[in-house]
């Protein structure tokens, strides 16, 4: 009811400036998620279709004047078309979490294996790895993170974590199958005394900084992305010169949601004579990758319009995100790589 059909998110919205009709902007899903809430409209195919083509990438909620929190009105909405109108990617994906604990179904060994770090019986830091490391960045993501921590003489803890819920929410899931998701991370957490997690996944970050609260208190254990928690850790001196040229990717919910902007850029300033140029659309204006939100599992040539398009403003520089959906969505179409990946590979011996 807050939404004045202005229309300034529809021209900021990356999946209609891909699809250029006014159901698949931000104002056309808010009318629709409204009319099924009403019941002006039923659940159908054509519903469905524009409610899952959007990323949640939250460049609607930060252009719109009305303060209308959109993206909350799409997921609340994907709730009434799950699972009936969902693809069965989709569903399988949902069910993977609930019945085999992870996105990509069961594991053949921990999630930790990787690392060669077993979770400690105590430690007051934690390393939350998020599953889309172990798919979408070939474990690099994770390996360097956790080389950097070591390097730093940071005393951490890996975990028997389970998947954070965030698919689970974007999907349309109903809250008792992410909150069985929580109370499994909470309860290893707390298991081991841990007092702060760091992330190297924004989605991860977001649930247990954003939602986790909503469900349990969470008030005693501190959560941060890595990118802060390293920012003022490292020295120039420690890094060898020189990078290939590169551009940083702002992930959309480490961005917009949480306002990291400089501390990426601070760690990759901390290479000499590193080759960086922006792209034009940074920070708050960064255009999402395309893979987020679950669209990438609906509508997949839709994820790859998206990526194009960041792709092309980046030409022929290797992007560097500090997400592995980003990260692994961009390695489709082009040379990419995680922070940490690059500032592991520049430390010096
Ligand atoms: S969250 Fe992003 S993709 Fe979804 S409607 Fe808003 S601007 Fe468009
Ligand atoms: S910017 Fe806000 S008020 Fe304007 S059309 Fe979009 S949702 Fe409605």
């Amino acid at each position: 009811m807050q939404c004045t059909s202005c229309s300034f998110c529809t021209v900021t919205c990356p999946v209609m400036n891909v699809l250029l009709t006014d159901a698949s902007s931000p104002r056309g899903r808010v009318q629709i998620a409204y009319g099924l809430y009403t019941g002006e409209l039923e659940v159908d195919e054509s519903a469905t279709q524009r409610l899952y083509e959007c990323t949640t990438c939250g460049m609607c909620d930060h252009t719109c004047p009305s303060g209308v929190h959109i993206v909350d009105v799409i997921k609340a909405a994907r709730k009434v078309v799950y699972p009936e109108h969902a693809v069965e990617k989709q569903r399988t994906f949902a069910d993977n979490i609930t019945e085999k604990e992870h996105t990509y179904g069961e594991l053949k060994e921990p999630i930790w294996a990787f690392t060669g770090h077993a979770p400690k019986e105590r430690s007051e830091i934690a390393y939350f790895m998020g599953c889309k490391i172990t798919a979408e960045t070939g474990h690099k993501q994770g390996i360097a993170a956790v080389n950097i921590l070591d390097r730093l003489g940071v005393d951490f803890t890996t975990l028997n974590e389970v998947c954070c819920g965030a698919p689970l929410m974007y999907i349309g899931v109903s809250e008792d199958r992410i909150r069985k998701q929580m109370e499994k991370n909470i309860n290893e957490i707390r298991k081991r005394g841990v007092k702060k997690v760091l992330f190297s996944c924004p989605s991860c970050y977001y649930m247990f900084e954003k939602v986790y609260p909503k469900y349990t208190d969470v008030s005693d254990i501190e959560f941060q992305h890595i990118v802060e928690f390293l920012d003022g850790k490292l020295s120039p001196d420690e890094f060898e010169a020189g990078t290939e040229p590169i551009t940083y990717h702002d992930p959309c919910h480490l961005g917009r949601t949480f306002n990291i902007y400089e501390e990426p850029r601070n760690l990759i300033k901390l290479i000499p004579d590193a080759d960086y140029a922006e792209m034009e659309h940074n920070r708050e204006n960064s255009l999402c990758c395309g893979a987020g939100g679950s669209l990438a599992l609906y509508e997949p040539s839709l994820t790859k319009k998206m990526a194009d398009r960041r792709v092309a403003e980046a030409g022929e520089r290797t992007v560097v995100s500090a997400c592995p959906n980003c990260v692994g969505n961009f390695s489709k179409h082009t040379n990419a790589m995680s922070i940490e990946e690059l500032l592991w590979t520049k430390l010096k011996g």
